[in-house]
């Protein structure tokens, strides 16, 4: 088995660090203050064919598979975590398309969400249903080859920017998760609307959202898939997007180390540089382990995915890559903050704000709790 990266994947990372570092990563802290979505980073993604990364290219991508995914979230997410959204984001609302759209959805709304002209958002959590998926209440009623969608969902990343929102409703809730459906929802039908903005603890930068659908049409070619596999694609569409969640946690770990290596090299206390305790060299070496292994399982997740992608031990290595790398996210970004000693809690550095944007990792795409009772279902099975 090879962990190294192929010489195009290494060209990529390196394309990827230098528009981080040229591009993002000076508008990083403004973004958060702000709490603005990064229009100008969203276009510089879209410019450099970096939204469909592991979509084939007929359908708009490049094609290059999710190990070059997970290098790519990694990079960005290194400088700047807000705008590594946009990427997991724009996964997470192509990947049903992806593994259950036909051909004329695939052409219709994975072309342009790849090429990245058009956001996409993904609508599963409601006000009632977080965890357990299964308690959602959002409706689509069969009604003149069509559905009429009624429900609210809540947390939405991108909801506000998004053209397209592929939708989680229950088409026949007597068939308990068997009866749900994914949807494909245009901004523009009618009785579609964006509701309150959440403010946040971190990601700042990405817009999160309330969405109302009422007595919203939607044309049955819109249904991903049979009607009743919502499901099932849910749970598909989460093995590709967890690995990439966790890209962006090991990115802001990395981020975090990076700004630490350079902060107790030139840090002088007791008539000496911090960096030569021992007390401070063990954190480090700490903190170096824990990422080098959160690298490890995304790469043998994202590598298992684009070789043999329905190896049935693929959720289990998808939880288990999700669960590490983002606690090591929130304790590397944790333990920068404490190097930085007084500096690490001002706003000044970074670190307070790669510390504040780890801990969504742990939240989002399944909390680390739920990755739990993944993994040791699939092994009492
Ligand atoms: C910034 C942000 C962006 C998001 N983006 C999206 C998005 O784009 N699309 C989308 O659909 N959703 C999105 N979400 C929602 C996110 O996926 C949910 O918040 C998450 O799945 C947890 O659900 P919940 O908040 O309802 O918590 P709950 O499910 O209520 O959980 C509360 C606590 O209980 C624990 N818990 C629950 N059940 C169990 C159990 N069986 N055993 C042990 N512990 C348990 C959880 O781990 C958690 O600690 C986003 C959320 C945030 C904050």
């Amino acid at each position: 088995m090879d962990f190294n990266l192929s010489e195009e994947q290494q060209m990529l990372r390196d394309m990827v660090r230098k528009i981080g570092e040229n591009e993002f990563k000076p508008k990083a802290a403004e973004i958060d203050q702000k709490e603005e979505f990064p229009w100008q980073n969203k276009r510089i993604l879209e410019e450099n064919g970096l939204l469909g990364i592991q979509v084939p290219e007929e359908y708009g991508g490049a094609g290059a598979g999710m190990v070059s995914l997970a290098v790519v979230v990694e990079e960005v997410a290194r400088v700047c975590a807000s705008t590594s959204v946009i990427l997991t984001t724009q996964a997470l609302a192509t990947d049903p398309l992806l593994i259950a759209g036909n051909h004329d959805q695939k052409m219709r709304w994975l072309k342009p969400m790849a090429e990245g002209s058009v956001l996409g958002a993904c609508a599963i959590t409601e006000p009632g249903a977080g965890s357990d998926v299964t308690g959602i209440r959002t409706v689509a009623a069969p009604k003149d080859n069509g559905y009429v969608l009624n429900g609210t969902k809540i947390f939405i990343t991108d909801g506000g920017v998004s053209d397209i929102v592929t939708v989680l409703a229950f088409t026949d809730k007597s068939k308990g998760n068997k009866g749900m459906s994914m949807l494909v929802v245009p901004k523009d039908v009618p009785g579609f609307s964006v509701g309150k903005e959440e403010k946040k603890l971190g990601i700042r930068g990405s817009d999160t959202r309330e969405l109302i659908f009422e007595e919203c049409f939607v044309p049955e070619e819109n249904i991903i898939g049979s009607p009743g596999d919502g499901f099932k694609i849910l749970m598909k569409t989460f093995n590709y997007t967890r690995p990439a969640v966790g890209a962006q946690a090991l990115g802001i770990a990395q981020g975090a180390l990076d700004a630490v290596l350079d902060y107790v090299k030139g840090r002088m206390q007791f008539g000496k540089t911090i960096a030569e305790f021992q007390g401070v060299q063990w954190m480090l070496a700490e903190m170096a382990l824990k990422i080098e292994l959160a690298r490890t399982m995304i790469y043998r997740v994202c590598g298992t995915i684009d070789n043999v992608p329905d190896l049935k031990d693929i959720p289990r290595l998808a939880s288990m890559a999700k669960w590490f790398a983002s606690d090591t996210a929130m304790q590397v970004t944790t333990d920068a903050v404490q190097l930085f000693g007084g500096y690490g809690y001002s706003r000044e550095y970074p670190v307070e704000r790669m510390m504040r944007d780890a801990k969504i990792t742990q939240i989002y795409e399944g909390t680390n709790q739920v990755q739990r009772i993944i993994i040791a279902n699939q092994m009492l099975r």
